[in-house]
């Protein structure tokens, strides 16, 4: 395409609320074969909210709670402010008198892709998924198994809490998925482009919610590098790729992929990684934005 018909279309983006950086994006939007998803925050909503939580151990309710905030209230991730959110609210249901009153940590660490954990009134504590407890060797019952998978398969995330070894309680999170998704993959069907989900939540969770929006591919428990891997994968089967997503941990494959497509409402890293910014936060803009491309090319040829 010319330049000038480039910079048409990128101002019709623009009004649109679809934000091209540069031409190279435009050129290759119309050749995109298959479009790569990240789940959380991209297919999803990215409000994760409490629906179900559970105690294991011997410890109280109240100290669940307690130990669980303070590793928390450290994290950035969208699935610790539910948490914390919830134990608060189970903490004032107990008749707690210290609500707001959250425990010291020591040696915090974020674990990317798995939780986080930390020292509470010198117990250890780690707060996130199966893969944070299998590091750390802290064993999973098969009541505990049987509590995560009837949840995972509600499409729910399920998070673990241990404590000095033992898992205490578990806390899942539901995310609904946007309401335009399904459409929308259904949509990039039938214009003969495929689509799969990458992401790093786990695979019972990531079936469900593909199940739900009908998309039959799918990567789970992956890391941002391994993102970024499955892109370059695709691209050497000779496929233009395109990757939507909206996080920290989807920026190495936002920039790998032919045509990286940030979520307006996403992280700064990822915006920044990406060639277009889909600024409403609408999944039907992916559709807009390889149209955009798909008119400038023919209007040149
Ligand atoms: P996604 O690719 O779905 O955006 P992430 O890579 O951010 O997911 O996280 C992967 C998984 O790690 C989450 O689904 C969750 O199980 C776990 N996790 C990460 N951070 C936390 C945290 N602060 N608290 C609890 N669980 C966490
Ligand atoms: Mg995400």
């Amino acid at each position: 395409a010319t330049p000038t018909a480039i910079m048409v279309a990128s101002g019709v983006g623009a009004s649109q609320g679809v934000l091209i950086k540069g031409g190279d994006a435009m050129e290759k939007a119309h050749k995109v074969k298959i479009v790569v998803f990240d789940k959380t925050g991209t297919l999803t909503i990215g409000k994760p909210e409490v629906v179900s939580a559970v105690l294991f151990s011997k410890f109280s309710r109240e100290e669940l709670c307690d130990m669980t905030i303070a590793v928390e209230a450290n994290s950035e991730h969208p699935i610790a402010k539910a948490v914390v959110t919830h134990a608060k609210r189970l903490k004032q249901s107990c008749g707690s008198q210290s609500i707001e009153q959250i425990q010291d940590v020591k040696d915090f660490e974020v674990h990317v892709g798995s939780g986080v954990s930390g020292k509470v009134k010198a117990k250890t504590v780690l707060v996130g998924n199966k893969k944070l407890m299998n590091a750390f060797n802290v064993p999973i019952s098969p009541m505990v198994e049987k509590y995560m998978s009837e949840n995972e398969i509600l499409a729910r995330t399920c998070v673990l809490v241990s404590i000095e070894g033992n898992i205490a309680g578990a806390f899942c999170v539901t995310d609904p998925v946007k309401p335009e998704a399904k459409s929308v993959i259904s949509f990039l069907h039938n214009m003969g482009i495929s689509t799969i989900i990458v992401t790093g939540d786990n695979w019972a969770t990531a079936n469900a919610i593909a199940n739900e929006v009908g998309i039959s591919e799918v990567f789970a428990e992956i890391d941002p590098m391994g993102k970024a891997d499955i892109v370059k994968d695709l691209q050497m089967k000779g496929m233009t790729v395109a990757m939507v997503g909206d996080g920290i941990n989807d920026s190495p494959a936002l920039a790998a992929a032919d045509v990286g497509m940030a979520i307006g409402a996403g992280t700064d890293i990822a915006i920044e990684a990406a060639d277009v910014v889909l600024v409403k936060s609408n999944l039907e803009d992916v559709v807009t934005a390889i149209d955009l491309s798909k008119n400038t090319i023919s209007r040149i040829w």
